[in-house]
Parts: structure tokens; C-alpha cells; sequence
């Protein structure tokens, strides 16, 4: 055994479908105006942080968590105007409810069916789990509306794949749009597996699928609260019906929401107002930023109802170089995929870091 290299050992025992797959990348943001990763760029006032604090100081950081977590449960299902006879699970982070779901639906030759472009983790989720991917691209050609759902192209795979699994992402992401709720009823209507909307920039969109929860059988949406301020507390959640609920129940680890993160997203949803407000007013600056960006000669942005805006320029890789040089750290999507050639994603910031976001990206235009 110890004359094998532990990278041969590795490559022979790991799964293809792992050896094959990239990580996740983060870029290292240090110093950077951070624009890459659709974080609220606020942290919440002094009285709130020094009653976090406090919370903190009194967790029960010897004990294990609460594994039900029942007391946050309470207020996110007041929080969220949850329906009557509408359940939680809660998730660290909704990444891992990707996973979970993928866990649990992925019987032999099950397939995990959403839209392309969209979250990555969905594809790569599917496959590292073992699930048949397919996704079924957004209209993107010269002539049509870019990015929209292609909604006849949906129901035809929905019926020759008869996917176990479909995720849509409401707002998508990275494209920014908020399929028709018609077209998004139709889908849940027309698919035979279960259909999770992914609610994640919720707080920035004018619409949600939880009040129709009761309306279908094969309906869950999914939230997270990482835009919404708590991106470091890892906290996610699926809301529907029991029946579900239950079963997916069985699959979440024991603890995986920490006491840290149940003490301090407590307290922040005792101030859920606070939050709100944070999101209404990085609706109103994606309003502005879009014009701003929408004047500036080479740049296409496209219509966004989340915390983020997409656009398109001649040369991404150039523009994206040229931010980095003078400080702001944007996502580079050129390259992610065929429909997002020399496209730019930028989060919506503080008033402050979207003016020099502004200035840098017309200093980077003039110079390439
Ligand atoms: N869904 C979508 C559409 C996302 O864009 C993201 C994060 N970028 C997530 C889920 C995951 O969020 P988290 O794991 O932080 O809850």
C-alpha cells in the first residue's frame, strides 16, 4: 500500500462522475469592492449588533443544537406568511437542500431536469449525486427576447424525460428575470415529479409561489436567507406539505443548524423590518444602476428582479480585468456557458461602492 501515491489511490477509488467535476470556485476578494457574490452589502445598526451580541455571549455553545429548531421555525413561518398546514425543514444553507432533495429522489435512472442558464449547483448537485441532468436552454438567439423561458421547449422535455426532480429558480439566476407566474403554473401542472421553485432572491421580486403551496401536490419553494443579510449564518429552508416534508425530514443531518446561527437569525427575524428595508432599498439602487448602466455606450444589461444585474459587453474578460485592476471584483460569466458570451454580473452595493463600480467599469471600456 505504501508505494501508491495517495493521488493514484484517489483517482482509482473516487467515482468518474466526482473525478470528473470541478469545485465550486470562490476568487479570493480581499481588498476588493466585493460585487461577485449577490451578498447585502449592509450590516445591521449598532443596537441590533450590540443585542446579537449579547445573544451570542448566552448561546449554549457546549450543548448541541436544537435539532428542531423549533422556536426559529415559529418566526420564519410568521415571517413568511407560511399557509395554514404548510410545513418547514430547515437547511444550512439551501445548497444543501439541493442536496437533499437530490438524495432523496434520486432512484436509479431518476433525472433532475432545469433551465440553462441557471444555478450552477443544481447540474452539478445532479451529478454528483448520481441523478440524469438535462437542462433545457432559455431563449437566447439574436431575434428573441434573451433569457426568456422557452415554455413549449419546457413542456416537451418535461414529457420525453418525465424528470423526477425539476428546479426553476424564481428570479433566475444569473439572468435576473421572473419567469411568467402562468408559465411557471404550467410547468408545476404539467410535471409528472416534484417541482421546487427556488425563491432565493425573493425579497428583491414582485412574486411568490408560497400562496399557491396548497394548490398543487408536487409543489415545494425553497428560501434562503443568505441575500437577505445572513449569507455567513447559513440558513436556507423548504416550505410545503407535510406529507413531503416528513419524508425529506429523515435525510437532514441532526444538527445542521448550528446554535450560532439559530441565535443570531432569531434575533435578526425579530427585526425582519430591518431586513426588508435593506432589500427595498437595493431595489431602488438596482433601478438606478440599471439606467446607469443602460447609458453607457457597449454595455446591454438586462432586466433584473433580483439583487443583481446581468450585461453583456463586447470584451467580458477585458472589462472584468479592468474592474480588478481598479479594485471592484465582479462575476465573469464568459465561458460559464454558450448563451453567456461576454456577459458581466454585477450585485447590487451600497450607493457608494455602485458609483465607483460605475467609474471603474467606464475607465475599463475607454481602455481596451
Ligand atoms: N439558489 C440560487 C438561485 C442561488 O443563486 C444561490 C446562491 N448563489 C443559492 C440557491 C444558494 O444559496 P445558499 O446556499 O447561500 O442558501
Amino acid at each position: 500500500m505504501s508505494s501508491i501515491s495517495a493521488s493514484s489511490l484517489a483517482g482509482a477509488l473516487l467515482r468518474q462522475e466526482v473525478l470528473d467535476l470541478h469545485a465550486y470556485h470562490v476568487p479570493d476578494s480581499s481588498g476588493y469592492i466585493k460585487l461577485d457574490a449577490m451578498e447585502n452589502p449592509y450590516l445591521v445598526p449598532p443596537a441590533l449588533r450590540a443585542e446579537i451580541a449579547e445573544a451570542v455571549a448566552d448561546a449554549a455553545i457546549n450543548r448541541y443544537p436544537d435539532p428542531v429548531a423549533s422556536s426559529l421555525k415559529k418566526q420564519i413561518r410568521a415571517a413568511t406568511a407560511l399557509p395554514q398546514g404548510m410545513e418547514l425543514l430547515l437547511g444550512n444553507g439551501s445548497d444543501e437542500l439541493i442536496q437533499l432533495l437530490a438524495l432523496a429522489l434520486n432512484k436509479p435512472g431518476a433525472t433532475l431536469l432545469s433551465v440553462e442558464p441557471s444555478f450552477v449547483m443544481y447540474r452539478m448537485i445532479a451529478i454528483f449525486t448520481g441523478m440524469r441532468y438535462v437542462g433545457v436552454p432559455l431563449k437566447s438567439d439574436p431575434g428573441s427576447e434573451d433569457f426568456s423561458l422557452d415554455l413549449s421547449a419546457m413542456l416537451a422535455a418535461i414529457h420525453r424525460e418525465q424528470p423526477a426532480l425539476v428546479f426553476l429558480a424564481y428570479p433566475n439566476n444569473p439572468t435576473g428575470n421572473l419567469f411568467p407566474a402562468e408559465d411557471v403554473a404550467r410547468i408545476i401542472s404539467a410535471s409528472p415529479g416534484l417541482v421546487v421553485l427556488d425563491e432565493a432572491y425573493y425579497a428583491f421580486a414582485g412574486d411568490s409561489f408560497i400562496r399557491h403551496l396548497a394548490s398543487y401536490p408536487n409543489l415545494l419553494v425553497m428560501r434562503t436567507f443568505s441575500k437577505l443579510g445572513m449569507a455567513g449564518l447559513r440558513l436556507g429552508f423548504l416550505a410545503g406539505s407535510a406529507a413531503w416534508l416528513m419524508e425529506l425530514e429523515k435525510l437532514r443531518l441532526p444538527y445542521n443548524v448550528g446554535v450560532l446561527t439559530q441565535a443570531v437569525a432569531a434575533k435578526l427575524l425579530e427585526h425582519h423590518e430591518v431586513l426588508l428595508h435593506q432589500a427595498e432599498q437595493i431595489r431602488q439602487d438596482r433601478e438606478k444602476l440599471f439606467q446607469q448602466l443602460r447609458g453607457i455606450a457597449g454595455v446591454r444589461v438586462y432586466p433584473s428582479e433580483a439583487n443583481f444585474l446581468l450585461f453583456r459587453v463586447a470584451n467580458a474578460a477585458g472589462v472584468f480585468n479592468g474592474l480588478k485592476q481598479r479594485g471592484v471584483l465582479i462575476k465573469n460569466l464568459h465561458g460559464s456557458h454558450p448563451a453567456l458570451q461576454d456577459c458581466l454580473r454585477v450585485t447590487v452595493g451600497t450607493p457608494d461602492e455602485n458609483e465607483q463600480f460605475i467609474q471603474a467599469l467606464q475607465g475599463s471600456m475607454h481602455n481596451i
